[in-house]
């Protein structure tokens, strides 16, 4: 009939691999744009799953979708994130080995949705017996605990997570979800005492001042009302979020994992004196030194004797040979150490919850386990303003998409030429520049950094700037305002320094990096000198050692519009990082490839009792076992290839259709 509209046409092409145009990026982003129009917001590249933002619920996480995707064959149905989640599972169970789940995409794009339906996915449709289902329970439950300390509204995403989080679920040999353990990544301290305009701090103060009971309130000598606190007055009613609702369910959530009475009272009793302690106000005396406001009331700061913390607030203690001398602060200096004070705390009681999360999740059964990792960390930033914590977030990122490429692109490459495999190579851009330019030893902006911090009194954030320009001088992706031309000058104040990210520019302000990288508590109240960026730097590196050591699967999460609203697809701003995602290298890399590769020997030992040649035993090589193998499944010869150790396979549905003869 005339003018109908074909199935395909209407929904477009569930795997951008079998788009004709597969070189377009305009096809490819038309085909995406056409299956989001249809609520369709899913499609795959190969076993890579590519995930558009619908900012709207969609009924499709219902427990009747989950037993649909449970056990089928991946490309039989829709695509989907159970797709992704239950092909993981039983690849993890038929190959008795690690995997984990890559989510990325930039702050907004729906990385933590996916994570949580995956959880969801695995705590609802994997086997279960009653004993397990309070692990399976805490695991759920952590996620909303998480998000209500280390989540909060950004400019970017009403639930932005501010914390990056790795999570490994376990399963035993049967398959249940067993235990879980996470890890978390630099938190974002500097938001409880300074939010940027529009923003809030972490959730969880909005929903204990708002939804608290009247009786803890009053036992934490709290008010119910945001604007009393000098650390919440700020952007406190968002109308997407219900701080009342949202503190009913945390509660209900803290009493599943395990935390009782005292608990309950000791962590709400910090989050209290973190309140009021931004409440302390200084005057400075006639010498211009401070002292606390006389209004000020410390009595409330749990568990700290008042003296030790008067003078610790409006003292630095200075270590001579033999003596201590106390030499007193301004009230700038002041104000300095109580913000410090407030967040070493937060900073601590999250540590302290996520180890009390992972106690409760923790199985002590010694038996074999296999794990699934989850990875949901901050997405790619970059604001009007980009101070410390957008450099640590943006060097995560670039970190992750260095393993991204080193996993599928360059890996992938690398074992077709190993193997004897014919190959056309396909160019990508590689961000290790960026990743060196950052981390390198001596020479990267981190180093330069812990530097600068070893000389206290004589660095400044402007210091740090100089030794910048004098070593990273003519790198290609640095830029300051002193070492730039005229058109580039006006776009950057004296202040700043840009990184040309894989993902696009930012530029970052100087001021705080040596603060913040020092992360330094006035002596006298904690001794402590962490090297902030550095820390992360190692515990980014120790991330991709757990990640190189599992089988991986992507999901790539990307933003439809700038202003949350449903059913809008932004070209531009979905084209931007259909590029910085290297969406279409990965395509072609795919479109080449061999979405499927084994082992001779696996290859053999699994399939050989379909054939009768192979059955039970192959008494020759397993090359040649596997060739007799696939020729007696008739596989044509376009569909696969035979490297120096592995085969490989074009598609997977050859493979499924290998599977499904088991049945037969
Ligand atoms: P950040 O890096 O800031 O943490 P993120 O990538 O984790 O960002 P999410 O918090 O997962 O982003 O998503 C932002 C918002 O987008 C969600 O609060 C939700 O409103 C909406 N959203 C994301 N994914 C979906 C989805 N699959 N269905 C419906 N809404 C979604
Ligand atoms: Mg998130």
């Amino acid at each position: 009939m005339e003018g109908a509209l074909t199935a395909r046409d209407r929904v477009g092409i569930q795997d951008f691999v079998l788009l004709d145009t597969h070189t377009s990026e305009t096809a490819f982003l038309g085909n995406l744009k056409k299956r989001f129009s249809e609520d369709l917001i899913y499609t795959y590249i190969g076993t890579l799953l590519v995930s558009v933002n619908p900012y709207k619920e969609l009924d499709i996480y219902s427990k009747k979708q989950m037993d649909i995707y449970m056990g089928v064959n991946f490309f039989e149905l829709p695509p989907h994130i159970y797709a992704l989640a239950d092909n993981a599972y039983h690849t993890m169970m038929a190959e008795a080995n690690n995997h984990f789940i890559l989510i990325s995409g930039e702050s907004g794009a729906g990385k933590t949705e996916a994570s949580k339906k995956i959880l969801q996915y695995y705590a609802v449709s994997c086997p279960s017996t009653t004993l397990l289902d309070s692990v399976r329970d805490r695991m759920l439950v952590s996620n909303p605990v998480l998000e209500a300390f280390g989540n909060a509204k950004t400019l970017k995403n009403d639930n932005s997570s501010r914390f990056g989080k790795y999570m490994d679920i376990q399963f035993d040999i049967q398959g249940d979800a067993v235990g879980g353990h996470i890890l978390s990544y630099l938190l974002e301290k500097s938001r409880v005492v300074h939010q940027n305009h529009g923003e809030r701090n972490f959730h969880i103060f909005y929903q204990l001042v708002e939804g608290g009971e009247e009786d803890l309130l009053h036992q934490l000598g709290l008010e119910s009302n945001c604007q009393h606190y000098s650390y919440l007055v700020q952007c406190a009613n968002v109308t997407s979020i219900n701080d009342k609702n949202d503190w009913k369910t945390v509660r209900n959530a803290l009493s599943v994992i395990d935390f009782d009475e005292s608990d309950i009272q000791h962590l709400f009793g910090i989050i209290a004196s973190v309140l009021h302690l931004g409440n302390v106000q200084f005057e400075a005396d006639s010498k211009g030194y401070a002292t606390l406001n006389k209004n000020t009331e410390l009595r409330w700061l749990l568990g700290i004797n008042v003296q030790v913390l008067q003078e610790g607030l409006t003292y630095r203690k200075i270590e001579a040979k033999t003596d201590e001398v106390l030499s007193p602060f301004t009230v700038d200096h002041a104000i300095y150490a109580r913000n410090a004070l407030a967040k070493a705390i937060y900073g601590r009681t999250f540590t302290w919850l996520v180890n009390k999360i992972n106690d409760s999740m923790e199985n002590k059964e010694p038996s074999r386990k296999t794990v699934i990792g989850l990875l949901d960390i901050y997405g790619f930033e970059v604001f009007y303003v980009n101070s410390f914590e957008q450099f640590c977030i943006n060097y995560c990122n670039e970190k992750l998409q260095q393993l991204f490429i080193q996993l599928t692109l360059k890996s992938e490459q690398e074992e077709y030429e190993a193997e004897g495999i014919g190959w056309e190579p396909v160019q990508f851009f590689n961000n290790k520049i960026i990743c060196d330019l950052v981390e390198e030893k001596h020479l990267g902006i981190i180093s330069v950094l812990d530097e600068e911090c070893l000389r206290p009194g004589e660095a400044t954030d402007f210091t740090f700037l100089e030794k910048l320009e004098e070593k990273m001088g003519s790198h290609p992706h640095f830029i300051t305002h002193k070492l730039s031309d005229k058109k580039i000058r006006k776009t950057l104040d004296r202040g700043d320094f840009r990184l040309l990210h894989y993902a696009g520019e930012v530029t970052y302000g100087v001021v705080g990096f040596i603060d913040k990288n020092n992360d330094m508590l006035y002596r006298n109240i904690k001794d402590v000198s962490l090297q902030v960026a550095s820390q992360f730097k190692s515990s980014l590196l120790g991330l991709t050692d757990i990640l190189m050591s599992k089988e991986p699967w992507y999901v790539r999460c990307l933003k439809s519009n700038e202003s949350k609203q449903p059913g809008r697809f932004d070209d531009v701003l979905v084209r931007h990082q259909v590029k910085y995602l290297g969406l279409m290298e990965h395509l072609r890399v795919r479109r080449a490839g061999f979405a499927y590769r084994r082992r001779y020997e696996l290859f053999l030992q699994r399939y050989k009792p379909l054939c009768p040649a192979t059955w039970p035993h192959w008494r020759g090589v397993a090359a040649e076992g596997v060739e007799v193998l696939v020729q007696h499944l008739g596989y044509l010869p376009d569909e696969y290839k035979m490297g120096r150790t592995k085969i490989f396979i074009r598609h997977p549905r050859t493979l499924f259709a290998t599977e499904d003869a088991f049945e037969v």
